[in-house]
């Protein structure tokens, strides 16, 4: 068994982007509506030659905004009990929100490896306004760009370290 990697956030902070991305290939839909992807999606996945699984999950806000709605969050939990290792993704663009510190005290609670991703960072001026990322408790965020592919390498070089 190859070990699994999931990539977790509310809706719209990239996932699919990061999973499209990592995985290279158009398996994931990536749409620009929030709450449209419930389902997960796996893929074989390669860094470095080492090989991982990794499951773009759905996101755990539901589109009529019944937050933590009892399926998603059964999927979300059937989603990090199947991982090896949680990756967290924040939005940098849109900035913190409640039900991401709710997420990041679950994905706490699960006791497994977990990184820190802040998405939509393609400037400096971005790069300064992380602060209020820190107000999670979160040690070390990496600073990607799904979309244009910075700092994706980076993080993929520790990820495999952790597998
Ligand atoms: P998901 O709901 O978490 O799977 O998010 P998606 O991957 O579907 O992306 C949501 C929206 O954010 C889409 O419009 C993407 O094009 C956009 N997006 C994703 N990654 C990036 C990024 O690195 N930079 C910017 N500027 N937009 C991004
Ligand atoms: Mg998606």
């Amino acid at each position: 068994m190859k070990p699994v990697v999931a990539l977790l956030g509310r809706p719209n902070v990239g996932k699919s982007t990061l999973f499209n991305r990592i995985i290279r290939s158009r398996q994931a839909l990536v749409d620009d509506f929030p709450g449209v992807t419930r389902d997960r999606h796996y893929a074989d996945a390669q860094w470095n030659d080492i090989d991982f699984t990794v499951i773009d999950t759905g996101g755990f806000l539901s589109s009529d905004d019944d937050y933590f709605a009892s399926q998603i969050k059964e999927q979300l939990t059937a989603a990090a009990d199947q991982a090896d290792v949680l990756v967290f993704i924040l939005d940098g663009r849109a900035g913190l929100s409640p039900y991401d510190r709710e997420l990041a005290d679950f994905l706490r609670r699960m006791s497994k490896p977990v990184f820190y991703l802040v998405n939509k960072i393609e400037n400096y001026k971005q790069h300064d306004d992380l602060a209020e990322f820190y107000s999670l408790g979160i040690d070390h965020f990496y600073e990607i760009s799904a979309e244009h592919g910075i700092g994706v390498g980076d993080f993929l070089d520790d990820l495999i370290q952790t597998l």
